[in-house]
């Protein structure tokens, strides 16, 4: 374990230092930095390092590419009082069929076996985000915008977590997230896979709407899969956590052929059941329409491929 007092950040002392950007160029105020606080950082080699180290420094946050965590520290002045750094730990790399390490990067997602959740890591961020932002950094955050979330509940998913002391279990995706931001880990925990059921899932789509059409985060994000037991859609940034539309997916597979009136009630009964609200990214009722059009298209697209 590579264990050090690192002067990763500062604290103002009063004095406005800046780096190298006047003041008055700056979009956003910086925190000034003029004396260095020591913290411990570990930087952990494998699973049981990485708990154990959380085991020690309960209050420690966990790194992995530290787009969500660097922006709470730079910009929001956030602290936390030790690092546990993930990037080095080999056994949450991997991506295949049936389990996903939360270590993997975007950047691999977008070359994912599963469709879905390719075309999602193709849409977030920009490359130098993909190229850091991890999976499991998504599920940590637990933004209800996070691109990764709804198809992981759209696959029925389970999200694997260890700790020091009572070793791996699997949480269902529907327990794990249980609000803005907030999830079911315990605090003595690591996410370190999300762990799907046996394929059975034939075609996946994924869409979101935002402001602009690169680096932005969702207005409104859905996946739609059809399996061998009938269609599922889950959707994003409509509800504290990402959601099912459960019965718009009893409707659809009640259909057996399902026309053009039976698509367009499932668009409208998923904008039925979505919980949007309105905040600085969009309405409550734009958001609604937006999800039942992404649905209905999504629905499509599976329908003819
Ligand atoms: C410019 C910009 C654009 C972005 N665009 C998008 C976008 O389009 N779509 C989108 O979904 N997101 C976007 N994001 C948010 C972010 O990139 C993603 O949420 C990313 O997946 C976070 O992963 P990370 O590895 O960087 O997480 P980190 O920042 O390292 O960690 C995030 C949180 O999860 C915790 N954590 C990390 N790994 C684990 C683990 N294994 N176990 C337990 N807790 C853990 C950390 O302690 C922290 O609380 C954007 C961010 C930026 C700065």
């Amino acid at each position: 374990m590579f264990l050090n007092h690192s002067p990763l950040w500062g604290e103002s002392n009063g004095a406005a230092v800046w780096w190298g950007v006047p003041p008055s160029s700056l979009p956003v105020p910086i925190h000034p930095v003029v004396a260095f606080v020591a913290m411990d950082f570990v930087g952990a080699r494998d699973v049981a390092e990485a708990t154990a180290a959380k085991a020690s420094i309960p209050d420690a946050q966990y790194l992995a590419g530290g787009t969500d965590l660097m922006v709470d520290v730079n910009l929001a002045g956030h602290r936390p009082s030790g690092i546990i750094g993930l990037r080095r730990i080999d056994e949450i790399q991997d991506l295949g069929p049936t389990r996903i390490g939360a270590g993997v990067t975007w950047l691999r997602l977008e070359q994912a076996p599963h469709r879905a959740l390719a075309q999602a890591a193709r849409a977030v961020g920009s490359p130098q985000i993909r190229a850091a932002g991890t999976i499991g950094g998504n599920i940590g955050t637990a933004s209800p915008a996070g691109d990764g979330l709804p198809w992981i509940a759209a696959l029925d998913a389970g999200i694997e977590v260890a700790s020091h002391d009572r070793g791996r279990r699997v949480v269902p995706w529907n327990e794990f997230f249980t609000g803005v931001k907030q999830t079911s880990l315990a605090p003595d925990e690591m996410i370190t896979a999300v762990v799907l059921p046996e394929d059975e899932t034939e075609i996946q789509e994924f869409a979101k709407v935002g402001s602009r059409n690169a680096m932005v985060i969702s207005t409104v994000s859905c996946v739609v899969v059809r399996t061998t037991a009938g269609y599922r859609v889950a959707l994003g940034s409509v509800a504290p956590t990402p959601m099912r539309a459960f019965r718009a997916e009893e409707m659809i597979n009640a259909e057996a052929a399902p026309s053009a009136t039976a698509i367009a009630e499932f668009g409208r009964i998923v904008a039925e059941e979505v919980r949007p609200i309105t905040d600085h990214r969009s309405t409550e009722a734009y958001r609604r329409h937006a999800a039942g059009v992404l649905a209905r298209r999504l629905l499509e697209r599976c329908l003819v491929a």
